[in-house]
């Protein structure tokens, strides 16, 4: 039996378009783009030609692009990179609910010495933007939101946000590494300054991202060394994983017309499915402004993580949304940020979809998952208590 993949917001499958435009950068076009013979040009042309598609995929010119070698990696720079270029401003805006890749680099920012405030959200994910406007002070280097939350799918309306530091001038960032080539994501018409995504979150290989850095924003180089990336991330470029980051990028905008919404309805019929289906569940995220492919959701008296495991044993690859980096059942910084309680916060599970999903797979999922909660919270003193209780 095929494993049943429902964790594409952890990575999705090498589209092999993706995979046939990067062979030949690992085979014969092996050289160095920078060096000044022909071949060598050929391989530049290519990285050109990938930082204009890139570009043009957010609305941004060529020259704001900078490749950087994950997503994690694009938004360390964005954040340490203003807060260097600024040594007179001390203080960072951020989120309760960002990725790890922001939200610890804020940590060591605060282990430096910096000041950071982490905007609470309502439970359903959104920032209040009078919330950033009463946490702005004289030196606020930098406010960073994540736009589209990788755990529970709520999308930021980063307007109402960028509105408010684009009237004080302070640079805005925001990590759209899930929201990249699954919603249309346009730097102008959100009016940030800076925005990290990830190939490998639509359908290119691991190991590559960018950063957009708009003209003019105060931003160090990351790395020092050769003339790469307009001397601010030196190192010869990954041309294979680039290359294979803009074929990916340009299918998946030219797939989102019909796949945005076909996925959206997966979603639906399985929130539908689960909630009609399964007693004592929770939706977490915004109802209707999430991402396409997320279905977040608690399963009251059980544990998730107990959960996922039933379900790896029936072949169905599932998340509890937070890599438990510890090992520690510790529960989710974004769900306790949005209000859980701790045990709903423990019995929560994401499922996300992608284009590899058909209807098929809904069926499939809810023959597991019914038995597997039943089985769970037959086992659950939690679910006794609660039986005993209502009698
Ligand atoms: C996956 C992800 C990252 C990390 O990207 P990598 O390329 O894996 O380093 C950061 N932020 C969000 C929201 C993500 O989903």
């Amino acid at each position: 039996m095929d494993t049943l993949y429902l964790d594409n917001a952890a990575t999705t499958p090498l589209h092999p378009k993706a995979l046939a435009a990067m062979m030949p950068f690992l085979e014969g076009k092996f050289h160095n783009p920078n060096s000044v013979y022909g071949p060598a040009r050929a391989v530049r042309q290519a990285i050109d030609e990938a930082r204009a598609v890139v570009a043009s995929a957010i609305g941004a010119r060529p020259d704001e692009i900078f490749f950087t070698g994950s997503g994690t990696e694009a938004d360390n720079w964005a954040l340490n990179g203003v807060m260097t270029a600024s040594p007179e401003k001390r203080h960072v805006i951020t989120s309760s609910v960002e990725h790890h890749g922001v939200l610890y680099t804020c940590r060591a920012l605060e282990k430096r010495g910096y000041d950071v405030t982490y905007l609470p959200v309502d439970a359903d994910g959104l920032v209040n933007p009078d919330d950033l406007r009463e946490a702005l002070r004289p030196d606020t280097a930098l406010v960073s939101v994540i736009m589209a939350n990788n755990e529970v799918g709520t999308i930021q309306p980063l307007t109402a946000l960028t509105e408010i530091t684009r009237r004080n001038n302070i640079p805005f960032h925001t990590d759209a590494i899930q929201a990249v080539g699954h919603i249309p994501v346009d730097v102008n018409a959100l009016g940030v300054d800076m925005l990290a995504l990830s190939a490998h979150k639509f359908g290119g290989p691991n190991g590559v991202g960018a950063l957009y850095i708009r003209k003019g924003t105060p931003v160090s180089p990351l790395i020092y060394g050769g003339a790469q990336e307009r001397g601010r991330r030196a190192g010869t470029e990954n041309a294979a994983g680039i290359v294979g980051m803009a074929e990916a990028l340009s299918l998946t905008m030219k797939e989102m017309p019909h796949e945005n919404p076909r996925v959206s309805a997966l979603r639906d019929k399985l929130i539908a499915q689960i909630t009609s289906k399964i007693p004592h569940v929770k939706l977490n995220g915004h109802p209707t402004q999430r991402l396409p492919g997320n279905v977040n959701i608690s399963f009251k008296f059980i544990e998730g993580e107990s959960l996922l495991l039933h379900l790896d044993m029936q072949g169905c690859c599932a998340s509890t949304g937070s890599a438990c980096s510890s090992g520690a059942l510790e529960p989710s910084h974004v769900l306790m940020a949005m209000g859980l309680p701790h045990a709903m916060a423990n019995g929560a599970i994401r499922f996300s979809f992608g284009c590899g999903n058909t209807d098929a797979d809904i069926g499939r999922l809810m023959a597991m998952l019914v038995p597997s909660v039943e089985r769970l919270r037959a086992m659950s003193p939690l679910y006794d208590d609660y039986i005993a209780a209502s009698i």
